[in-house]
């Protein structure tokens, strides 16, 4: 048995297209969705997510506005450009990109964003929305796993759900979704004890742990659903996902990398910013 490959660069140019029919009709209104995106630095892969943000941008006929600091900007400097988006009335949702240079905290950058511009979903008021699902924001790579999902109509509803990884951008929050969805989830992380078992009872395994084949086909269930968050380079310097290829072999469904969670991430901020837009009107 090979997986059936979950695509996200297809959903994506699905639901792209719907944001676009969605903003033409909010332009007649006078509303155009706006979207500023800060890039402290120069960090390559940080350029290439902001390219691709932009890009998204104008496929879904917003306005956009890229900000870039240089690498030594201090956190007062960031915070005071922040405050401006955050009078902007062109400018509906904020994001700054991450990683942020040592001298900056970036707890105290996502809180100095308006909550009600955060498409990220990472300010406190947000995260803590998202824990007692009543949220206006969903943060954007979870929400894409969970897009997939309802595509191919796999619902986590009763299923052992499996996350690996914790961290508040993608681990916590992709746990929580998966648990409002009625999955039963269990998350993993560097010091789980015997990762592989635990991981092996899932029917739907989702990895977010950033590193180049950490689950190998011993881990996976056969039949399981696979969710490969990661985006890594390969020894070859190739993106590759957290999971090894092998792994096909044993998975009913499977996202690849490159053109499975990956595009749709960007995708979800951009709903975010539709929504963020209409909430402000
Ligand atoms: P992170 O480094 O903040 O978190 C990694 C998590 O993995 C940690 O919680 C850690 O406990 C866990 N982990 C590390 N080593 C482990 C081990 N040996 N065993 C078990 N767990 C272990 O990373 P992140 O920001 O959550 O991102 C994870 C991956 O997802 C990265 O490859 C990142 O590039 C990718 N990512 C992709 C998207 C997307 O758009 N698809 C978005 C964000 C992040």
């Amino acid at each position: 048995m090979s997986a059936i490959k979950m695509d996200g660069k297809a959903l994506s140019a699905k639901v792209r297209s719907k944001i676009l029919e969605e903003t033409q009709s909010l332009k007649a209104q006078g509303i155009v969705p706006g979207l500023a995106v800060i890039l402290v630095g120069d960090d390559p892969a940080s350029e290439i997510y902001v390219r691709n943000k932009e890009k998204a941008c104008t496929e879904c006929g917003f306005y956009s506005e890229k900000h870039v600091l240089p690498a030594s900007a201090t956190e007062q400097e960031l915070i005071a450009l922040i405050h401006t988006l955050n009078e902007s009335p062109k400018i509906n949702g904020i994001l700054c990109q991450l990683p942020l240079p040592a001298q900056i905290s970036e707890d105290a950058v996502i809180a100095a964003i308006d909550p009600h511009k955060d498409v990220d979903a990472f300010h406190p008021a947000n995260v803590g929305r998202i824990m007692i699902g009543d949220f206006d924001f969903l943060p954007c790579t979870p929400a894409g796993v969970m897009e997939l999902l309802d595509e191919y109509q796999i619902d986590p509803k009763g299923k052992k759900c499996v996350v690996i990884g914790r961290s508040n951008i993608v681990g916590k929050p992709m746990a929580m979704l998966l648990l409002h969805r009625h999955g039963t989830v269990t998350i993993c992380h560097s010091r789980t004890i015997d990762l592989p078992k635990v991981c092996a009872e899932a029917d739907i395994l989702v990895a977010a742990v950033g590193k180049a084949g950490f689950v190998t086909p011993d881990m996976v269930k056969e039949g399981a659903v696979v969710i490969d968050v990661g985006i890594n380079r390969n020894a070859e310097g190739k993106v590759c996902g957290d999971v090894a290829p092998e792994v096909m072999e044993k998975a009913s469904y499977m996202t690849p990398v490159p053109g499975g969670a990956g595009p749709m991430t960007i995708t979800m901020l951009m709903k975010n910013t539709l929504k963020a837009a209409r909430l402000q009107h």
